[in-house]
């Protein structure tokens, strides 16, 4: 299965694409996982796209395409993937099909999490990463038991540059102007399937599941 995930920040995508990747035995490729390592290693790319990223703004097209263009090309993208937070805008969905078509493969379906505005801000105020696995926490929604410390790999938590209030404001523009419009260019292809993500993790994931089936 090719699959995207869309949905506002904090809609639940690093989330659900966790458990999902794991049902569909598919590789999960975020792009925002994928510069946070550049930014970790100060790569290039990583210094590039820091700026944007710290002030909530898209990275560049190109410097996005170029690097999600490298990762579909690694053997265990070869027979699907689930793609979170790429594409973001409809330039970038546009490049997408032009990298599937020379591999004579398209997308079969973008998940639409849909939550309102108010609930992704709660979310991401509270948000949590695992330095040490990645696994994704919520201070009220999805605490550890110890405060800061993974219950996974005992690994320090810590909050997002980009998910200070400040930010948060911004990025939500920028979803609205810039990702909302490839809500209606899915729909337009027949492809697009939304599903209500709020309410208990697994039972958004239930609900992602049902809403596949009808793709896979
Ligand atoms: P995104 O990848 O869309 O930005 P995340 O998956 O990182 O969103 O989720 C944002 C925050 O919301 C995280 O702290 C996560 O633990 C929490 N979260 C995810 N799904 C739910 C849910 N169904 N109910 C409450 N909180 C959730
Ligand atoms: P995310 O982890 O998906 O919330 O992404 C964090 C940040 O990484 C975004 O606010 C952007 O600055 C950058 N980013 C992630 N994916 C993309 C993309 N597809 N296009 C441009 N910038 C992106």
């Amino acid at each position: 299965m090719r699959l995207v995930l869309i949905g506002p920040p904090g809609a639940g995508k690093g989330t659900q694409a966790e458990y999902l990747s794991e049902r569909f035995l598919i590789p999960k490729i975020s792009t925002g996982d994928l510069f946070r390592a550049h930014v970790g290693n100060e790569s290039p790319l990583g210094l590039e796209a820091k700026q944007f990223m710290d002030t909530g703004q898209l990275v560049p097209d190109e410097v996005t395409i170029a690097m999600v263009e490298q990762r579909l090309d690694d053997p265990d993208a070869a027979d699907g993937f689930l793609l979170d937070g790429f594409p973001r805008t409809i330039s970038q969905a546009e490049a997408l099909d032009g990298l599937l078509e020379p591999r004579g493969v398209k997308l079969d379906v973008v998940l639409e999490l849909v939550v309102e505005t108010d609930q992704v801000i709660r979310r991401l105020s509270g948000r949590r990463t695992c330095h040490g696995c990645g696994k994704i926490w919520h201070t009220e929604f999805d605490p550890t038991t110890v405060a800061g410390v993974c219950d996974r790999c005992g690994g320090e938590l810590f909050q997002r540059e980009d998910d200070r209030p400040e930010t948060v404001t911004h990025r939500l523009d920028v979803y609205t102007k810039q990702t909302a419009p490839l809500i209606n260019f899915y729909a337009a292809q027949g492809i697009l399937v939304g599903v209500d993500a709020v309410g208990p993790v697994e039972d958004v994931t239930e609900r992602a599941i049902g809403a596949l089936r009808s793709f896979v």
